[in-house]
């Protein structure tokens, strides 16, 4: 971690679809971002306004077709596929909706899975896994599989197994989406926790009180990317 550059900048940042119906999808129209080292972001925004395809663009899962965007300084588009690979894997950590864990994988085996991609030694990545579970309120679930754990028992395994390569950056899309609103407090202090730990967090959501736990919120409206607050020229005549 440099924290010499903001750990996410975009500048212009645009996404055209050009394949399905229809032909093309302007999806994102020259967002600028800049999110310093640190600090916990919400996107909001309705359905359709671009949150994914921003998250997929910040994530590097995605190319951008207009603008830049600066990872920690690092200028993406100056990577091949397996540079980005490797800026995913060190930088950056991915939680989602419906969790996306192995369901024949216990709790551990699916936090140390990434271990495996990023050449830990084999003896290093129990103990290491039994550590991030623990840090998240699971040393005693460990052996259990996706199954057998509640809602935001798998989500705090999917959240374990974004941070067990300790990246800096943590995003989570729609984190919240498939958990009740209790379950959803929980989940949202450990984000505040692991924001207090000196992670950066950006979280998708379109829920207010999720939003609320975040020091700063964004709002999309058909591609466009606004300070909360912002209001569209021309409405209320
Ligand atoms: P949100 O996450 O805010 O619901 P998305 O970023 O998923 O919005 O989608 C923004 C727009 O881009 C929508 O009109 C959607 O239909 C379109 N879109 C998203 N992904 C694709 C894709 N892979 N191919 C074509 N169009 C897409
Ligand atoms: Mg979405």
């Amino acid at each position: 971690m440099t924290g010499r550059h903001p750990i996410i900048q975009t500048r212009g940042l645009g996404k055209v679809y050009s394949q399905g119906t229809p032909a093309e999808v302007v999806a994102l129209r020259g967002v600028d971002l800049r999110v310093e080292h640190g600090e916990f972001l919400a996107i909001m925004g309705a359905s359709g306004s671009g949150k994914s395809t921003m998250m997929n663009l910040i994530g590097c899962l995605d190319t951008p077709t207009s603008g830049q965007y600066l990872c920690d300084g690092v200028d993406v588009a100056t990577l091949d596929a397996p540079g980005r690979a490797r800026l995913r894997l060190e930088k950056i950590g991915f939680v989602f909706q419906g969790f996306n864990l192995l369901a024949r994988q216990t709790a551990l085996e699916n936090v140390m899975m990434p271990l495996v991609y990023a050449g830990v030694p084999v003896a290093d990545r129990e103990p290491r896994a039994r550590a991030v579970l623990a840090q998240v309120g699971l040393a005693d679930r460990a052996g259990h599989r996706p199954s057998e754990l509640s809602g935001g028992q798998q989500q705090r395994v999917a959240i374990a197994r974004a941070l067990i390569n300790e990246p800096p950056l943590l995003l989570a899309d729609e984190p919240t989406g498939a958990l009740d609103s209790h379950t959803s407090e929980e989940i949202m202090a450990l984000f505040e926790r692991l924001q207090a730990g000196g992670r950066t967090i950006v979280i998708i959501t379109h829920e207010r009180p999720v939003a609320e736990h975040a020091g700063r919120i964004v709002v999309m409206h058909d591609g466009e990317l606004h300070e909360e607050g912002w209001q569209a020229p021309g409405k209320g005549k």
